[in-house]
């Protein structure tokens, strides 16, 4: 997919707004704690490489992404900092991994085995850094019970082909205030940790809730995601998000402008299947973003701010425009804001993930790769 260079529709990133979360958060780290910025699927849609070379220049000490590709992007920039690989990687990759120095989770022992073999295969030796994976309750990856885990302990550290550097676990509800379930995965977490008879580099649980929720775990490092945008991870569209212990500013905003303003007349449809009908003369203005953009079809009644109005969006989104009604004549030309990076805005992300019944993330990641992303 190409991106938009030659149409009116970016996402604007503010990489100072960035710099300042990651910042508050260094400041909130226990002693000795490092964070680990994770800029998986582009940075949850704001731009990887930016995103992570403002993260280095604010204190990180390496990143977590979700596949290979993603790690191999952020060495091909020329970032030499650690990078985890949080997914599950094909265990053949293994060697481009231990290749780059990208340190991969082993979510089994079936899975520790078939990487070595990989290994053996290759004339070049490097190290495979390894994560173990525990599953105290995601029912994801990782192991899942005591002789699992003490397996791939001794897969590990018994074959020189692997450098041992971590253990982690991923909570499923540090967001919520209701924290039964989190205590029971936190002590499952520990007394896996605790079977341990090699201790590695990085012992690792805090995501950005556990860590500024103030979950009071140890934890060598904060894989740090969603705060890094400034975006509460409690936030749904039905609870009050919890008090966050740093303060988040949003850096993504969504821009655009209108290509064409006209006037509808009674009984004139607007969009795909007429879901919109006129029912007197009605200024219609159309918006060259849709949902091959992300800009999916839910935002459908989501205001806008078109100019200085906030207007809703009639009819039906299509793939690549949607319509907006307007209460005045304007201009083709006049500036649409989809998404505002003021957290009070009525068209705030988490304003336009609650018009979606969804979360910011899902916002933020569907932003497809035909909106150029402008970073100031
Ligand atoms: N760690 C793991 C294993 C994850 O999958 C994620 C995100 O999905 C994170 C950390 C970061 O979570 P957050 O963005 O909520 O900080």
């Amino acid at each position: 997919m190409v991106p938009g260079l030659h149409r009116p529709a970016y996402v604007q990133v503010d990489l100072g707004a960035i710099k300042q979360n990651i910042v508050n958060e260094m400041k909130h780290l226990a002693p000795g704690q490092k964070l680990f910025a994770v800029v998986k699927a582009n940075a949850y849609g704001h731009g990887s490489v930016p995103v992570a070379k403002t993260a280095l220049a604010a204190g990180a000490s390496g990143f977590c992404v979700a596949i290979l590709d993603e790690a191999l992007e952020l060495r091909r920039a020329n970032i030499a900092a650690p990078i985890l690989v949080l997914g599950v990687v094909p265990a053949k990759e293994a060697p481009i991994a231990a290749a780059n120095g990208i340190s991969l989770t082993a979510p089994s022992a079936e899975w520790l085995a078939a990487a070595k073999e990989q290994l053996a295969q290759k004339a070049e030796t490097f190290k495979l850094k390894v994560h173990l994976g525990v599953d105290s309750g995601m029912g994801r990856i990782g192991a899942n019970t005591d002789e699992e885990f003490l397996a791939m302990e001794k897969l590990v550290v018994d074959n020189s082909c692997f450098d041992f550097e971590g253990v982690f676990t991923h909570f499923a509800s540090a967001d919520s205030s209701d924290d039964r379930y989190f205590k029971k995965q936190a002590a499952k977490f520990k007394h896996m940790v605790g079977l341990l008879h090699t201790r590695p580099k990085w012992i690792h649980c805090d995501n950005t809730a556990a860590s500024i929720f103030d979950k009071d775990l140890p934890s060598d490092l904060v894989r740090f995601g969603i705060g890094i945008y400034g975006l509460n991870p409690s936030s749904t569209p039905t609870t009050a998000d919890l008090p966050s212990s740093i303060p988040l500013k949003p850096a993504l905003s969504v821009e655009s402008e209108l290509t064409m303003v006209k006037t509808i007349h009674a009984g004139d449809g607007v969009g795909y299947g007429s879901t919109f009908v006129a029912e007197r003369d009605t200024i219609i203005g159309t918006v060259p973003v849709g949902y091959a953009d992300g800009w999916v079809r839910g935002f459908q009644g989501f205001k806008v701010k078109v100019g200085d109005k906030y207007c809703p969006i009639v009819g039906r989104v299509c793939m690549d425009q949607f319509m907006v009604e307007l209460p005045e004549m304007m201009p083709a030309g006049t500036k649409v804001e989809l998404i505002s990076a003021d957290p009070a805005a009525p068209n705030s992300i988490k304003k336009a993930a609650d018009h979606l019944g969804t979360i910011h993330y899902e916002v933020a990641c569907l932003l497809s790769d035909r909106l150029p992303r402008v970073y100031r």
